[in-house]
């Protein structure tokens, strides 16, 4: 079994307390919506701890849970998030102590809690739609859609947000003109650094709704807890330092040394699973944005929101490197080996003889190449079905494979075509092993039905002047007259 299967497979069993929990949650669906409220006013009271002016946050996390719950949940997340909404406009107005009347406080929070909804809904249905119609493993297109979208859903719930507190009197035009970047920063920020872990969690609440991201590989565990936890703390002491300088000269310039970051942040991405990347960016961003209340810094503060918002984008894409080299790794095994005999593929044989008729040349070496074809293949076929002649076919390679030496390359043209490259055979060498070939075909059992294949052979030893490919046609030209001489033979220049 594959290393990551297995971590996420060990991730996944459940624990005893986790089936009591799901079975509760099971029993009582209400409490997932209860759960679900919980965590989006917790996370609001987060970035209300960081507002640096009215409704203007570093970062707003709870974009991040309101996007993540409707990737997940789709419009069942509809009544918890507006209910948010309105208890959030409750709650702040109470902080405020400010003078609106019940009726305006209700008008407003619903249709703040509404819009809000909507805007992140209609992202996240795009998104979704985007990743379903991409293939299942294609996890940049996934990180693109996300990283594309959900910065847009953003944009659109910033205008539909301000206009509804406008609407309601509690924003004026130019109190929006003032806040509107900020505020689609700090959702930015909110969604492109939380909503995968977001996701993870959200997914524990509702058992019944599988989570898409074991497709990103964000359940992995990982070892060497000791190594992640120092690579994490050296992190926060650079982002520290960055920041304590930046208070200390009040400088653009040094606020901008926050992009340093990426270095340690993509050593995290590179060096660890996916889980502890995110883990890391959400709690490197959460105490940047702690540094600049605590530290007065909410001059620089858009530096420090594109800042993150950089980093969480370079986070997300390095996280599709892995996938790339595995995939990478899988198509070069795709191209360059025969899927069904593991012989060479038809291309990976020629660029390989190429440079053994290269190197032979050069050391005045004899290297020569046998073609081979089954007699009356198709009648195997026809006869017991595809799939024996296609353990037929298999069992012909591996038995050719064991007879060859080291150096030897065997590689399947086609159908029941295969070629042999003999480097330091000379013609005659090559005509005996071609009959040591045919003979051990002859003996050849394919699982009970089929007791040995003919075959006919084709052999050249290649010339100085020739190519590869004059020389394999040379050899195919033997092998006609091979079958033509009557099959089960192999036939040599003259
Ligand atoms: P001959 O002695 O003239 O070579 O006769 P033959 O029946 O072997 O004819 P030929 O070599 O032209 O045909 C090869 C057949 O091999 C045609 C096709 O049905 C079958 N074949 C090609 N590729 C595969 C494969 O991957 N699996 C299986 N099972 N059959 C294949
Ligand atoms: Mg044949």
């Amino acid at each position: 079994m594959p290393h990551d299967q297995r971590n996420v497979i060990a991730s996944d069993a459940p624990l005893g307390t986790t089936v009591a929990a799901n079975a509760l949650l099971l029993r009582f669906p209400w409490l997932s919506d209860l759960l679900l409220i919980l965590l989006w006013m917790a996370s609001w009271r987060i970035a209300s701890l960081m507002e640096y002016a009215p409704h203007a946050s570093i970062w707003f996390p709870p974009s991040g849970v309101t996007f993540a719950a409707f990737l997940l949940l789709g419009k069942r997340a509809l009544p918890a998030i507006v209910f948010c909404g309105l208890a959030s406009t409750f709650w702040e107005d109470m902080l405020d102590q400010s003078q609106h009347s019940l009726s305006e406080l209700l008008q407003s929070g619903l249709l703040f809690g509404v819009v809000h909804s909507l805007s992140y809904w209609l992202g996240a249905a795009i998104t979704l739609l985007v990743i379903r119609r991409s293939s299942r493993h294609n996890l940049p297109t996934v990180i693109l859609a996300f990283l594309l979208l959900g910065p847009l859903s953003a944009l659109l719930a910033t205008f539909t947000g301000t206009q509804a507190l406008a609407v309601t009197s509690i924003l004026s035009g130019s109190d929006i003109s003032q806040i509107w970047l900020a505020w689609w920063i700090g959702d930015l920020i909110g969604i492109i650094a939380l909503t995968p872990l977001c996701i993870g969690l959200i997914s524990r609440f509702y058992p019944r709704c599988g989570s898409w991201i074991l497709e990103l590989g964000l359940r992995q565990s990982g070892s060497d807890r000791y190594g992640f936890v120092m690579k994490l703390l050296l992190s926060a002491l650079l982002l520290t330092l960055t920041m304590t300088a930046t208070a200390q000269f009040h400088h653009d310039e040094v606020a901008f040394s926050i992009f340093f970051m990426c270095i340690p942040l993509m050593w995290i991405v590179h060096t660890e699973t996916p889980l502890r990347s995110a883990l890391s960016l959400a709690l490197l961003s959460t105490l940047t944005a702690i540094g600049i209340k605590m530290l007065a810094l909410s001059d620089h503060a858009l530096v420090y929101q594109f800042a993150i918002s950089v980093l969480a984008a370079s986070t997300y894409f390095g996280l599709t490197v892995p996938v790339l080299v595995s995939h990478n790794a899988r198509l070069r095994q795709i191209a360059l080996e025969d899927g069904l005999t593991k012989a060479a593929s038809r291309s990976h044989f020629f660029e390989q003889a190429e440079q053994e008729v290269l190197r032979a040349r050069h050391y005045r070496q004899p290297i020569s190449l046998v073609v081979f074809d089954i007699d009356h293949f198709k009648s195997i076929n026809d006869k017991y079905g595809h799939s024996v002649g296609d353990m037929a076919l298999v069992a012909v390679a591996s038995t050719v494979k064991r007879q060859l030496r080291q150096a030897d390359i065997l590689g399947r043209f086609g159908g029941d075509e295969f070629m042999m490259l003999l480097p330091g055979d000379t013609l005659s060498q090559a005509r005996e092993t071609a009959d040591r070939m045919r003979l051990a075909l002859m003996q050849l059992t394919v699982q009970g039905p089929i007791q040995g294949l003919a075959g006919s052979f084709g052999v050249v030893e290649v010339m100085e002047t020739e190519t590869i490919m004059e020389a394999f046609d040379r050899a195919d030209r033997h092998l006609l007259e091979a079958k033509r001489a009557g099959r089960n033979q192999v036939a040599i220049s003259a």
